[in-house]
């Protein structure tokens, strides 16, 4: 009896304690200054994003293969678009079909900021052109959404940055430090052999620049509304990117005619080398930023809902647990596995004498293309097996969460959301972007996306009836305005 009443006892106190933590566990009182409502021409944002639709920048693996004509007509629309812009900024037109602009600042001592997006969007899957609502390249308007190729990833961005400049520039508007916009060509290349951003990196560290930040896509915004547990707006800023490498791996066999064939051929041993593959996947790994998004987060959850969350650090082995099984949250705390391709001989009565496997990987921060290649010769039973990399990029490093950047974003974005709860998490950025290749000449390589999208429309990028919801251009163009005004000031 007396043992019950003491762990009664204990369980209460534990509760007690656990009740006033969470009561403490709330997002840090911060001074949320009130933005001034920006001008926004709302008409124009949308018959532009509708004309920029209408340019087919479709670019690919091989660039011969890219119709330039449809990126010069890009530039031509822009010129026409934005009269201010091409009056006041320099124009320089880098590598294939990239554009920079800069803007000049009145104070040359400063470091500039840069705004990035891309020109280029990817193509229409053939044979699946009839399943979409409006032409992918009509940039059809229905009243409610903009449809098209590119209204997601990233022709509004783009447009939203052109809008808020020239708006910028009609007010009168002249930022303290320069500001230049980075437009690639060719981001939707994986791996290109001559990506436009990284010659348009090498062209201003010839000329000794250095950008005080880099704003890119990558993040988004993300509403989440779980009856009674948790009702937020999160804003994820990417704060780095992971890695790519393809490998190929073969193993060697015989051959011979399949009419004698053996029990076991080289398919047989190709399959025994994938199998070591995916039961051997890579460690793990909790890097800091998941512990600063569970905690942002679960601040703004409900009471009962932060009872639990407030114990975030002992969440570890929990994550690592259902890291293994939830491919979602796997991409976020390991090196992702996944077998894409194969081949065997070349004919049906023909036992393969080489069979091959390609591999890709995702690097998690800490692990590189080279890890990669330890690993594979560690986990492939044949040792003799040929390993080779195809192409590989490695992950790039983690952006630091207190830069007035990343401030900006949080008090800019912050006040689209005013009466409801925002948590603003450094986030994993799990594709390649163009601001990549800015680490080289900038502390702060940030990527985020203003448009509150659902998750359904996200998936739309790169699939078919891609649309944007003409609302949220007012939001991106509103944003990109008071993102330089914060930015571009000299503290
Ligand atoms: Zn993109």
């Amino acid at each position: 009896m007396e043992i019950l009443l003491i762990v009664l006892a204990v369980i209460a106190v534990l509760i007690i304690i656990t009740a006033i933590r969470a009561a403490k566990f709330v997002p840090e009182k911060k001074e949320r200054p009130e933005m001034p409502e920006e001008k926004v021409d709302f008409e124009r944002v949308q018959k532009n994003l509708s004309k920029a639709i209408q340019c087919k920048t479709v670019s690919h693996d091989d660039p011969s293969l890219t119709d330039w004509s449809e990126f010069e007509k890009f530039h031509a629309f822009l010129e026409e678009a934005y009269p201010m812009i091409h009056k006041n900024l320099k124009k320089e037109v880098i590598s294939a079909a990239s554009l920079v602009f800069r803007w000049e600042g009145k104070n040359p001592e400063l470091e500039p900021m840069a705004l990035l997006a891309h020109q280029d969007v990817v193509p229409v899957t053939a044979g699946t052109e009839g399943d979409w609502k409006h032409d992918p390249f009509e940039g059809h308007n229905d009243g409610e959404y903009i449809w098209g190729r590119g209204t997601v990833d990233m022709k509004n961005h783009l447009i939203c940055v052109m809008e808020a400049v020239e708006t910028l520039l009609e007010e009168g508007f002249q930022p303290e430090r320069d500001v230049y916009l980075c437009f690639g060509h060719n981001e939707e290349v994986v791996c290109a052999n001559d990506p436009g951003a990284s010659a348009i990196v090498e062209t201003l560290k010839s000329r000794g620049i250095r950008l005080d930040s880099v704003l890119d896509e990558g993040g988004a915004i993300i509403s989440l509304d779980m009856k009674g547990i948790i009702k937020t707006n999160i804003l994820a800023i990417g704060m780095a990117e992971k890695g790519y490498c393809d490998f190929k791996i073969t193993v060697t066999d015989k051959g011979g005619h399949s009419s004698q064939a053996p029990d076991h051929n080289g398919l047989g041993k190709l399959a025994n080398t994938i199998l070591d593959i995916e039961n051997n996947q890579f460690k793990i790994k909790l890097l800091p930023f998941i512990y600063t998004l569970l905690e942002r987060v679960g601040k703004t959850a409900s009471f009962p809902a932060r009872m639990i969350m407030c114990n975030y650090k002992l969440f570890g082995p929990l994550l690592k647990f259902l890291g293994k099984r939830i491919p979602f949250l796997a991409c976020l705390v390991r090196t992702v596995t996944a077998v894409t391709m194969c081949e065997g001989s070349p004919a049906p009565n023909v036992l393969p004498q080489r069979a091959s496997t390609t591999v890709n990987f995702r690097p998690i921060f800490g692990e590189t293309s080279k890890d990669v290649e330890a690993h594979l010769r560690k986990v492939i039973r044949y040792k003799d097996a040929e390993i080779e990399c195809l192409r590989a990029k490695e992950p790039s490093r983690f952006s630091p969460t207190d830069s007035r950047a990343f401030n900006a974003i949080e008090t800019v974005a912050g006040s689209m959301f005013t009466d409801k709860a925002v948590a603003v998490v450094p986030y994993l950025v799990m594709g390649g972007t163009d601001a990549y290749f800015y680490e080289a000449i900038s502390e702060n390589v940030l990527r985020f996306a203003p448009f509150n999208l659902s998750v359904e429309l996200i998936a739309t990028s790169h699939g078919t009836n891609e649309r944007c919801p003409i609302a949220v251009l007012k939001d991106g163009v509103a944003f990109f305005k008071s993102y330089i005004r914060q930015v571009s000031k000299e503290s």
